[in-house]
């Protein structure tokens, strides 16, 4: 029998190999931006025509190339950017592996036309089927411009596998951003069909996020910044008001190339935590920065994964450097400084740092850099504040004492059972009057470091969202039942409305059962609803609800949590007594959360001491 193996000619082999580096439009967008940015450009125009189906065109006014290297240039394996093995784990450009040119040539028509600063005129190539079939020199300003035009004319079969203009546009615009984001110092502008779609004028990288996702983030982002001698991590985060409720604007980069991380997501997920909904997702644009040698980058070409050498301390520094960003936002000092205690206990944080491991593995050099620097200000907050736990002692009433210092008040020093109180009274007997309301809207306590005022509304806001959230998952509140059962009569349209509700708000308490004709009767309401105050609290809640109904961000039961605890909420103007006072405080550092309410606003400011002392000039 004949043999049967043979050698692929090269323009097949040519054309299978690009299929893996140019899927479609968009994948040629981001290596010809990525091109230019490794060029040095500083402006780049991205111009496309049909999706990008009839037209590519990058133009960038980088360091451009020589007559031969504009050959070369589109050879397979070709690059300027590494020439031996061990370039490979210091890569410091966007390209490397010298096969975006060689695909593009091999699946379009492409005209090239390119000069260096130090030539007198440039050089103009016409490429097709990866040969170049016209060459001659051409006037041009410093910099490349590359045009490819009909993507896959000479592959049918896979620009058939093309979606719609609207679908192709779409994955041009996402990597358009995702280059144009990570480059604020450069202009970027992205042309349609003759349409200017973006400007993206030079700036920092808070006005090209504003400039990306709009402006109504310009006073809604949280900067992050934490620095180690290994990583670094910088960007910014949204307020917490900003989630939304589809995942989108959400972007990690690592050594400024875009990436997905189901992992890291997580862990800025994490760092949210409480204060947002648990169906919405929260804006993010995080740089980390970290030696080349510690990630692999050299997985696939079109693949945004990426391998990190040390995964669960990136993860605990990236969630760290986010809580450190939320809590000086929400204006509290230690908002939950800690690393999960999972991270604790990962042999690379709870082991000491020994000999051994310090001559072996690269990743203890990050170990040590992590935990020890970066570390400083988890030790920092354990020695001057502790966790909110810690506070208020797990919610024990004898700790609670301490807090508003009626009754055996601690001398300073003197430990509570295990810990030492965060929060005791005052230092010493100085201060007779420990908790006082002003305005009958804020409450004044003195901490260990300085006082606290906590505006009341909000607080209870807070108590009542974390109190109803645990009991719509969990056990009901208890209802207690009328006496007189009410019937309530409905717009037909609030009538659907609270039926959808009616699980929920069982659940919450409230027993309402349809009667039919859009009538409900009241047959139980919560134990602490004022009894008599059924009919009106439902209509409320409805009213309320129809108010949050527009923000799509929300789920249902989302909604009805917030609009119970902002309804139910104690108001502002409100005069509490000595008891009251006392349970809402205890009540609100037992809560997860207790810096901000649900919707984002502050519960509390602290004033500490130390910065009062420099305002006096004491
Ligand atoms: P890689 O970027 O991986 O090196 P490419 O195929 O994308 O491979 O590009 C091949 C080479 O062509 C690059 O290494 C670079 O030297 C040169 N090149 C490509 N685009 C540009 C550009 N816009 N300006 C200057 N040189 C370029
Ligand atoms: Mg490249």
């Amino acid at each position: 029998m004949a043999d049967i193996i043979q050698l692929l000619p090269d323009n097949i082999a040519n054309q299978i190999a690009a299929g893996e580096v140019i899927q479609r439009p968009a994948s040629a967008v981001k290596e010809l931006l990525e091109n230019a940015v490794d060029a040095g450009a500083t402006n780049v125009q991205l111009i496309i025509n049909d999706a990008g189906k009839a037209l590519i065109q990058v133009v960038d006014n980088g360091k451009g190339m020589s007559e031969t290297d504009a050959r070369m240039a589109f050879e397979r394996h070709a690059t300027s950017k590494i020439s031996n093995i061990e370039d490979l784990f210091r890569i410091k450009t966007m390209g490397f592996r010298g096969e975006a040119l060689a695909s593009i040539a091999a699946v379009a028509q492409v005209i090239l036309k390119t000069k260096r600063e130090e030539d007198e005129t440039g050089i103009q190539l016409e490429i097709e089927n990866s040969a170049v079939i016209r060459q001659e020199p051409v006037a041009c300003p410093t910099g490349t411009s590359i045009a490819m035009k009909n993507l896959f004319f000479n592959v049918p079969a896979r620009r058939n596998f093309l979606k719609s203009n609207p679908a192709e546009l779409r994955h041009i615009v996402d990597e358009f951003i995702r280059v144009s984001m990570a480059f604020p110092e450069v202009f970027f502008s992205l042309t349609s069909n003759g349409q200017q779609v973006f400007c993206l004028e030079k700036g920092t990288l808070k006005q090209r996020i504003t400039q990306i996702l709009g402006s109504n983030y310009a006073a809604k982002l949280v900067a992050v910044q934490e620095e180690t001698d290994y990583m670094n991590i910088y960007g910014f985060v949204g307020k917490p008001e900003t989630a939304k409720k589809t995942r989108g604007d959400q972007y990690f980069f690592v050594n400024n190339r875009f990436i997905k991380s189901a992992y890291l997501n997580h862990a800025v997920m994490g760092a949210f935590n409480e204060m947002i909904a648990k169906d919405s997702f929260p804006m993010y644009a995080l740089f980390i920065d970290l030696d080349p040698s510690q990630v692999d980058i050299n997985v696939h070409p079109t693949k945004q994964e990426i391998k990190f050498e040390d995964e669960k301390i990136i993860y605990a520094f990236v969630q760290s450097a986010v809580k450190h960003a939320m809590a000086q936002f929400s204006i509290t000092p230690t908002l939950d400084f800690e690393l999960d205690a999972g991270i604790q206990q990962l042999d690379a944080v709870s082991k000491p740092f020994t000999e051994e491991n310090k001559s072996g593995a690269v990743s203890s050099s990050l170990y040590k850099t992590f935990t020890q620097k970066n570390q400083a200000h988890f030790v920092e907050s354990k020695s001057g504040l502790k966790h909110w736990k810690d506070l208020m002692g797990s919610g024990e009433a004898a700790n609670t004492n301490n807090l508003v210092g009626k009754t055996s008040m601690p001398t300073a020093g003197e430990t509570i059972g295990q810990q030492q109180p965060l929060y005791h009274a005052t230092q010493g007997n100085r201060v007779p009057e420990l908790l006082m309301q002003l305005h009958n809207s804020y409450l004044l306590a003195t901490t260990a470091n300085g006082y606290l005022l906590i505006q009341q509304q909000n607080a209870h806001e807070r108590i009542l969202y974390e109190r109803f959230s645990a009991a719509i998952e969990g056990k009901p509140i208890t209802a207690q039942r009328s006496l007189f059962p009410v019937t309530i009569q409905m717009a037909a349209a609030d009538a659907v409305l609270l039926q959808e509700l009616l699980p929920d708000l069982n659940q919450l308490g409230f027993q309402l059962e349809p009667f039919g004709n859009n009538t409900f009767v009241v047959q139980g309401s919560p134990a602490d609803l004022a009894t008599g105050n059924e009919k009106y609290a439902v209509e409320k809640i409805l009213e309320q609800y129809k108010h949050f109904s527009t923000d799509l961000k929300f789920s249902k039961r989302e909604k009805l949590l917030r609009t119970l605890a902002i309804q139910q909420a104690i108001k502002a103007g409100t005069s509490l007594g000595e008891k009251e006072m006392q349970q809402l405080l205890e009540d609100l550092f037992a809560c997860k959360v207790p810096a901000v309410t649900a919707n984002g606003k502050p519960v509390f400011i602290e004033y500490k001491k130390e910065e009062l002392d420099k305002i006096f000039g004491r």
